[in-house]
């Protein structure tokens, strides 16, 4: 049987399911025996020791996992939240009572904020169980340690769990709920953990089964007959060769050269995505440097944080997004509506035009950055729809000085138009996270649609090839940077569709390395073929893996160019 989900990463693994404990039950609403102030130290004594662990999690974890368990510990001393508490045990409630009520109104109101506000919610569930659980003398619910490794299935894992995952023993991670830019699939992806998302099916999975959880299929095949576990495990053991191969630019098997880019939201990941061998950045998402930010940041602010992306690339191309505020990634000091429909309002460059000052003073912070450093800048304009709005972004950003400006195609208009709106701008990055979820009219954060938004979608890779035609037409180069561009196969289909680079999250570079050494041009045109003609994305992607498994398989004498003949037995990379 096969149980559905979304894949993050490109891993399989075989392994044991072991569940997640069920959470603590609900405290009951009987009156408290106990004084306010009594019930009050209580609960101040918890609270101070959940937020101690949950910052010394923080220290252990670093990084991203850091920041978020710092946040959390936080979280769990917010003065708000704690004002609520106290209120409810002035009113006679029990700690336990005050805490979960107090927690659960909280996180109410951040489920109606929608969004990414909705995604911090778990956070709060979190706290409030490892509060209640110290007050009740019981152990917080979290990660099992059976003593031996497993798969482990929970219904949606607490950042501070996901963050401090012992990798020796955790195999993999499936979730019930959860979309693919919830916190878990967030924290998953940074510490390349094999994980499945939002696979409700899962619930029908006992302590003991024995599954391959297969992240680059989606799926978790249950009872695996032991040619499909051999098929998995040389797919994970050539996985792991892979990441230990040595780092090259990005190349198809005729040589023809598709620089491949990290996706990177601040300098603190340039490193490793260097050492990843990332050949420059194909989006920096700025909004994620300002997401708590009250007031908009100062020129001098922008440029410290430019600079320092640029001088981590020197002689590379950095492509720098304008900030993309709105919808999930609302920006205090740019989002002031409230809209019925935030993906459909005033976001991305909309949002820019009516605080059009924004807009200036960080397209002059990076005129200054590249002043001072010698990367290769490259702007870019988010949520273009129109040709008019592509000469707007464009003349603005030559009027401050910049070079090269494009814009991202993200919405079906951008595609549909792009052979008049490359006259303008000088190259145009696909963003497919976006343009699927445009196209399909699937709300990318929704987990009950995330069916729908799925890039494989031939409609969507009709957009895909109206803009690689476009850019071939003008010679103007046309990217990919959205989640698409780190699925191998859909990688080489890309690039059959017209794609000059790829820019992907620095964990996925070397598998999609290793699956464009694998084909030739005409090979990659091929398969990008049989996909437009397939009619939905399920099939479209099942025709890709079996054609380019027979391609891997039974080289042709006329396809000489396939590999290196040294290389010509089937690697299967691109299964
Ligand atoms: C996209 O939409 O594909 C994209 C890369 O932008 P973001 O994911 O930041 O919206
Ligand atoms: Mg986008």
């Amino acid at each position: 049987m096969h149980l559905q989900g979304i894949g993050i990463g490109g891993g399989v693994v075989v392994g044991r399911i072991v569940r997640m404990p069920d959470p603590l039950p609900e405290p009951v609403a009987t009156p408290s025996a106990l004084t306010p102030a009594v019930e009050g130290n209580r609960v101040a004594e918890a609270l101070g020791a959940v937020a101690a662990d949950l910052l010394a999690r923080a220290e252990r974890a670093g990084g991203v996992a850091g920041e978020v368990l710092e946040a959390q510990s936080m979280m769990a001393e917010d003065p708000t939240l704690v004002d609520d508490v106290t209120l409810r045990l002035a009113a006679g409630a029990t700690a336990e009572r005050a805490v979960f009520e107090a927690f659960t109104a909280f996180r109410d109101m951040l489920i109606e904020l929608g969004g990414y506000m909705a995604e911090r919610a778990g956070d709060l569930t979190d706290i409030s169980q490892r509060v209640i659980a110290r007050l009740s003398g019981v152990s917080a619910p979290g990660v099992p340690d059976p003593g031996h490794p497993f798969i482990l299935v929970a219904r949606d894992l607490a950042p501070a769990d996901t963050a401090t995952l012992d990798l020796g023993q955790v195999l993999g991670l499936i979730t019930l709920d959860g979309g693919p830019t919830s916190h878990t699939a967030i924290l998953a992806r940074e510490k390349s953990i094999v994980a499945l998302v939002g696979a409700a099916g899962a619930a029908s999975l006992c302590d003991g089964d024995e599954v391959i959880l297969d992240a680059a299929n989606s799926v978790v095949v249950t009872s695996p007959s032991a040619e499909q576990r051999a098929e998995a495990r040389a797919r994970e053991a050539a996985r792991a060769a892979r990441a230990l191969a040595p780092v090259s630019p990005g190349r198809l098997a005729d040589g023809t050269p598709i620089p491949l880019l990290a996706n990177l939201g601040s300098a603190d990941g340039a490193e490793a995505a260097v050492a990843l061998g990332a050949e420059g950045v194909g989006l920096f998402r700025t909004e994620f440097l300002f997401l708590d930010a009250v007031n908009a940041p100062t020129v001098t602010q922008q440029r410290v944080e430019y600079e320092r992306m640029l001088r981590a690339f020197p002689g590379k191309k950095v492509v720098v997004r304008a900030l993309d505020a709105g919808a999930d990634k609302p920006l205090a000091f740019l989002n002031d509506a409230r809209e019925e429909n935030p993906a459909l309002g005033l976001r991305g460059l909309r949002a820019l035009r009516a605080s059009e000052q924004i807009l200036r003073d960080q397209l002059a912070a990076l005129a200054q950055a590249d002043a001072a450093t010698d990367a290769e800048l490259w702007v870019m304009a988010p949520m273009v729809a129109t040709v008019e709005e592509t000469r707007y972004f464009v003349g603005l950003a030559r009027e401050l000085g910049l070079r090269t400006a494009g814009v991202m195609v993200e919405i079906p208009s951008a595609a549909l138009l792009a052979d008049r709106i490359l006259r303008h701008a000088d190259f145009a990055s696909i963003g497919t996270n976006d343009l699927t979820q445009y196209t399909l009219a699937a709300d990318r954060m929704l987990g009950s649609v995330a069916g729908f938004q799925d890039p494989w979608n031939p409609a969507v890779l009709r957009l895909v090839a109206d803009v690689g035609a476009a850019g071939a037409a003008l010679g103007k180069p046309v990217g990919v940077c959205g989640e698409a561009a780190a699925d191998p196969l859909l990688a080489v289909v890309l690039v059959g569709l017209g794609v000059t680079s790829l820019s992907m999250s620095a964990s996925a570079l070397a598998d999609v390395r290793a699956a464009l050494g694998d084909v030739t041009r005409d090979q990659a045109r091929m398969l990008a073929e049989l996909a437009l003609a397939a009619d939905d994305a399920v099939s479209a992607r099942a025709l890709v893996t079996t054609r380019a498994a027979d391609l891997l398989s039974s080289p042709s004498p006329t396809e000489p160019s396939l590999a290196a003949p040294q290389e010509r037995h089937p690697r299967k990379v691109l299964k």
